[in-house]
């Protein structure tokens, strides 16, 4: 054990046998190895828990100047459950293969990018470096159940307001190829739920405004603006971040029996559930008008509710996107320091999905969607999640370049870009 990438690799290892699936995370093994790392690396801890029995980690790498505002490096410490006996290799093991593949929950989703900040500075620590801005390490709980209930209490608490965080690092995506993936926006998610009702009726009648007619209405139209968005896609014109999604999810209506459904009776309710996601850069309230109006309009006996409706602006009305241009001196940063480290970041994009980095945009601070895996199948909350070791390694080297780049970076911008226009 004197090759120092060993030690490296065992002690991800470690992290990523402590069964951290929710929905039963062991969350105080998981804290307990965070702050025995932390000890190592003699780095300020606390343990916060804004909800009990979910403990948050905050670490602190204090900088020379601390009026300088700080970066924080978000990870989230859960990990989706697994289904024992698809998997080829224990799912809690870390077994590594003979081509170097690590097996384990959480080797790309993502106990990797919150081991790999701590390697990165253990490595700056080693060679003596000292930051000048102060570097904050957070380890969540709840990310794959929301967040709710880790990063978006700390984004939204005091703690982090004295923080004077001007930037977030959090989850991206493995990359198929040789070169990383970043992203710089959400969409938002709207969850949809519109109801018809009218006046039931013999099956063998023709009448008009039954609730199943008038919901199959909305369906129509909900099926043209999805095509609509879906042609745009599969022209290449917008990518998968960048189109309104629309689908159905459920649709709810007849009147049951034991074995079946009424066949001769018209239902007086029908309902259906639509999930969709927005862009950052789209108009939400046009779309709400289009549902109010088209989808879901009153004259048509129909309403509707959001089961979750999450705005794509930020608190102070603006887009929820982080710029990815010369205007972003962290963005200007990191893919300097990427490629300083001998990789390419590709021009970040508008994730597909969520993450935790939604809840500190939404606070106006700008975040940047980042894991160093290249090469990789994506696997995310797939059987057989893996990450081979060197591109493991090799992104301890490209944290170190980002962690020291950022902890070095002495200008005095605004914590908050948003805050500084009021
Ligand atoms: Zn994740």
């Amino acid at each position: 054990m004197t090759d120092p990438s060993s030690a490296i690799i065992s002690r991800f290892q470690e992290y990523l046998r402590i069964n951290t699936a929710q929905p039963n995370p062991n969350y105080y093994e998981a804290a307990d190895f965070i702050l025995s790392q932390a000890n190592t690396l003699s780095l300020e801890s606390q343990t916060i828990e804004f909800v009990k029995n979910k403990p948050l980690i905050l670490l602190k790498w204090p900088g020379k100047n601390p009026n300088l505002p700080s970066v924080l490096l978000n990870s989230h410490t859960d990990v989706v459950p697994v289904e024992f006996q698809k998997w080829v290799h224990d799912p809690f093991g870390a077994h590594i293969d003979s081509d170097g593949d690590i097996y384990a929950r959480g080797t790309q989703d993502m106990k990797s990018v919150g081991m790999q900040y701590l390697e990165a500075i253990r490595k700056l620590k080693d060679s003596g470096f000292e930051p000048i801005r102060t570097i904050y390490l957070s380890y969540v709980p709840d990310e794959e159940i929301g967040g709710r209930d880790g990063a978006e209490k700390l984004a939204e608490s005091d703690l982090f307001e004295e923080m004077n965080v001007a930037f977030v690092l959090d989850e991206g995506l493995p990359s198929p190829d040789e070169k990383y993936l970043a992203y710089n926006g959400e969409r938002s998610p709207m969850w949809l739920v519109i109801k018809a009702t009218g006046a039931p009726g013999h099956g063998a009648k023709l009448y008009d405004n039954t609730a199943m007619e008038n919901l199959m209405k909305s369906v129509e139209s909900i099926r043209g603006f999805r095509a609509s968005q879906f042609d745009m896609l599969k022209a290449g014109l917008k990518t998968d971040g960048e189109v309104i999604s629309v689908n159905l999810v459920y649709l709810r209506a007849g009147t049951q029996t034991p074995n079946g459904f009424v066949m001769n009776l018209q239902p007086s309710e029908a309902e259906a559930g639509i999930d969709i996601r927005v862009p950052p850069t789209a108009d939400q309230k046009s779309l709400e008008r289009r549902i109010a109006e088209e989808w879901a309009p009153a004259s048509r006996n129909m309403t509707f509710e959001f089961k979750q409706k999450v705005p794509v602006v930020d608190k102070f009305g603006k887009p929820a996107l982080t710029a990815a241009d010369d205007s972003n001196p962290w963005w200007v940063l990191l893919e300097k320091a990427v490629r300083d480290s001998g990789v390419i970041v590709r021009k970040p994009e508008v994730s597909f999905g969520t993450t935790d980095a939604r809840y500190f945009r939404q606070q106006g601070v700008p975040a940047i969607g980042f894991s160093p895996i290249a090469n990789t199948p994506l696997l995310l909350h797939d059987h057989n999640e893996h990450l081979n070791q060197r591109e493991y390694l090799k992104g301890v080297d490209t944290y170190a370049s980002i962690i020291k780049a950022y902890a070095s970076f002495a200008e005095e911008t605004e914590a908050n870009a948003s805050k500084a226009e009021l």
